[in-house]
């Protein structure tokens, strides 16, 4: 049985992997581009705010948030929150975070469907994450029973439901780049070649989403390999 366990852990272990290493392209993308000014000289806040006005959406405010890596678009109280670096900096970098959030009002504004899935699996999500590991723990603390056997499942189930949520956070992302980069373009903030660096941002921010959904399914895999037959096995 424990040799069972470290075998899977493999896994765990690659997931973690995958996501320190995404993690560190991202932080290195970003501070090589955090360098590089940007010719139209206009901070994130004006960004922001020039590509919310161009797209006719005059109920999104734009505030500071401290922290770094914060920056966040809430659906619920229409808010682009850009940490201080990026609401202050005219670089590169602060420049494609700026529209990138923009590029989820933008979804917003439009009724793109799965941004509406994924802010109403929020709660969801959470409480997934949240109660999958003390279910399991549990579950595998009370013995061979049915109801450990039960609670296993409910949190593999739960744990399931988490990761279902990484993915839909995926096309989300994605299409948020992608509105991001037209609204660059379109509005000649980043002129020339200069949205090859914002290009490369945002690709690697992204590349975050994939890795934490990658070793979410890999530690689901993990789960369903250990406790798979569980409850047929007594049968
Ligand atoms: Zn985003």
């Amino acid at each position: 049985m424990y040799y069972h366990f470290d075998i899977t852990y493999i896994f765990v272990i690659i997931g973690m992997l995958i996501t320190l290493i995404a993690s560190w392209s991202m932080k290195a993308t970003f501070a090589r581009f955090e360098r590089v000014p940007s010719s139209s000289n206009m901070t994130g806040r004006e960004v922001a705010e020039r590509i919310l006005r161009a797209n006719g959406i005059y109920d999104v405010s734009v505030r500071p948030v401290s922290g770094r890596l914060t920056d966040h678009y809430d659906p619920r109280d229409k808010t682009v929150s850009l940490s201080e670096v990026i609401y202050n900096s005219t670089s590169v970098a602060a420049v494609a975070v700026a529209a990138h959030e923009c590029g989820h009002a933008i979804q917003d504004n439009v009724g793109y469907v799965p941004l509406n899935l994924r802010s109403a699996f929020v709660p969801v999500a959470n409480w997934g994450s949240r109660l999958s590991w003390p279910m399991i723990v549990i579950g595998v603390f009370l013995g061979t029973g049915n109801m450990s056997n039960i609670l296993i499942q409910v949190g593999i189930l739960m744990f399931m439901l988490a990761v279902i949520f990484q993915i839909i956070t995926l096309p989300v992302e994605f299409d948020a780049s992608r509105r991001a980069m037209i609204e660059l373009k379109s509005n000649n903030i980043l002129p020339g070649n200069e949205d090859r660096g914002a290009k490369k941002v945002l690709f690697a921010a992204a590349m975050t989403y994939v890795a934490a959904a990658a070793s979410g399914v890999l530690q689901m895999l993990r789960l369903l390999l250990l406790f798979n037959g569980r409850g047929r096995r007594r049968n």
